[in-house]
């Protein structure tokens, strides 16, 4: 998931005018998110403390888990506590009591409870988009937990709707297209996640604008597809680069 060094489809001095449709992800585009799971995954495999597997062992282990927990449960926070006590009783000797469950659960806690934490230029940067198109919030998962998220951010003004598809495939992306009846070659999809952001929206005729973060979830992690004739996929440094786009 490099940045190929002479990738062709990075246009730095592209200019877009007025009227487009921005597609943008939230988590780990406009905000913190995967760095809290990684420090709830960080306290349970200390906690485990397995002694034979090392930590990469049990944490390919857990991925594995984690992946059939949300093809099972779909993504959210519930998904992923079962994913670490289901993790637990496959590796540990010991028995899950209630205990050692409160235990496991106390990790995810950080998850909920942290602050809101806006990537640099986010907030500056959203308004002066909304000024001249029209953005919808395009983030998968659990939508309480997401919906709620958004209205937390205090961003919400900003953006013309908020959809929370349960996976975000080439249909859920024609889904949108649909129900804004949207010009295809006049949106695009910005975020951090070449599988859930970038080339499902490619495939499914839309410009894309991959901005990558350094702690993107592994289960996202996919190359970026070359964009398709009459199809943009730019690669941007930050969330303010936007603004030198969609000017
Ligand atoms: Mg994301």
């Amino acid at each position: 998931m490099h940045p190929p060094p002479e990738n062709p489809s990075i246009h730095s001095s592209l200019h877009l005018p007025s009227g487009q449709t921005l597609l943008i992800d939230a988590d780990d585009t406009l905000w913190e998110n995967n760095l809290y799971f990684e420090k709830a995954i960080a306290g349970f495999i200390q906690h485990l403390n397995h002694k034979h597997y090392s930590h990469d062992e049990v944490r390919a282990f857990l991925n594995r888990v984690e992946k059939e927990s949300v093809q099972e449960r779909g993504y959210g926070l519930h998904s992923f506590r079962h994913s670490l006590l289901r993790c637990f009783e496959s590796l540990s000797v010991e028995p899950l009591t209630p205990e050692r469950e409160q235990e496991i659960i106390h990790f995810t806690h950080v998850v909920e409870d942290h602050a809101i934490e806006f990537l640099p230029g986010v907030v500056e940067t959203l308004p002066a988009l909304a000024a001249h198109h029209q953005l919808l919030l395009v983030t998968k998962g659990n939508f309480e937990e997401q919906t709620a998220k958004v209205e937390r951010s205090g961003l919400s003004t900003h953006f013309a709707a908020v959809e929370v598809p349960a996976e975000k495939t080439p249909e859920s992306y024609r889904n949108i297209v649909e129900k804004y009846r949207l010009n295809p070659a006049a949106t695009w999809m910005i975020g951090n996640s070449p599988k859930s952001d970038i080339n499902p929206a490619l495939e499914a005729g839309l410009h894309a604008i991959f901005l990558a973060h350094p702690n993107t979830w592994v289960l996202e992690h996919e190359d970026v597809r070359t964009a398709p004739p009459g199809q943009h996929c730019l690669w941007l440094e930050g969330f303010a680069d936007l603004a030198k786009v969609f000017s």
